[in-house]
């Protein structure tokens, strides 16, 4: 995407991205910060999302929150706690990267592992759910807020052995696009569905093995889009999915 944003495109704004300790999510979270926002970081693995708190406190951005949170586990309460714990701090979101997932196998779905299709089930959809469904409260303080799903190629279409990452998104989708239709007159909430696109990450290594990463865009070159979806000179762009 070609934008360019102001300096202070994310000035006071506060921000939640899950997955934030790596791949695309923590690109996105030391870019949001270096816009100006305060960036909650949520991941699984707390020596990630520190080595990220660190960067974006060397960086002379504005002090990061840290969420460990394993969103195959994370119960209802564990993340009420977590909305309450920021509404405390913040007071409100401005925003919401769901950008977490996990690929499970690429088998046919007779031979898909069941254990391995409900986890991927929890992590892709259901915690989406769940975060959403608690934080809305604190969404809906904002004065301007911005709802991101990450989704994919095979979410749009499902993909022949793509098995329950291929369905999680399809489902994410549909979640998007309820919302969508739901908040249509919540002028200051939007949402938006992005499809990142082939991306140089661990997750596209282990999906394409025989691949060259370096033939793949990286997750830097996103940054105009999750950028622009982000900020508020997206405003008006609403129900919309956009393409990396
Ligand atoms: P990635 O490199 O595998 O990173 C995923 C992030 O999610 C990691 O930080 C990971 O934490 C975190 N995560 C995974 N399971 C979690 C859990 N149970 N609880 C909390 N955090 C968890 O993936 P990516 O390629 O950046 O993908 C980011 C998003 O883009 C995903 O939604 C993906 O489906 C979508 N996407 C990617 C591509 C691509 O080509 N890369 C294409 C289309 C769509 P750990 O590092 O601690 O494991």
């Amino acid at each position: 995407m070609d934008y360019t944003a102001p300096t202070a495109l994310l000035k006071d704004k506060i921000i939640l991205v899950t997955g934030a300790g790596d791949g695309i999510g923590r690109v996105a979270a030391l870019t949001y910060a270096s816009y100006g926002a305060t960036v909650v970081l949520l991941g699984r693995t707390t020596t990630k999302l520190e080595s990220v708190y660190d960067e974006i406190i060397a960086s002379g951005a504005p002090e990061p929150g840290i969420a460990p949170m394993d969103l195959a586990t994370a119960t209802p309460d564990e993340i009420q706690k977590l909305a309450e714990v920021m509404e405390e701090q913040y007071g409100r979101l401005d925003g919401l990267l769901h950008n977490a997932a996990i690929l499970g196998d690429r088998v046919p779905v007779e031979h898909y592992d069941i254990n391995t299709w409900m986890k991927v089930m929890q992590v892709n959809l259901h915690a989406v759910f769940l975060l959403t469904r608690i934080f809305m409260p604190l969404l809906r303080q904002s004065s301007s807020a911005s709802l991101l799903f990450s989704s994919s190629g095979v979410g749009a279409t499902p993909r022949a052995y793509w098995g329950a990452y291929s369905v999680s998104k399809y489902a994410l989708e549909g979640l998007a696009k309820l919302l969508m239709e739901e908040l249509e007159n919540a002028s200051h909430i939007r949402v938006n569905i992005l499809n990142p696109g082939g991306t140089r990450t661990s997750m596209r290594a282990t999906a394409y093995p025989n691949e060259d990463p370096a033939t793949l865009k990286a997750p830097e070159d996103l940054m105009p889009l999750y950028l622009y979806l982000m900020g508020d000179d997206s405003e008006h762009i609403k129900g919309e999915t956009l393409q990396g």
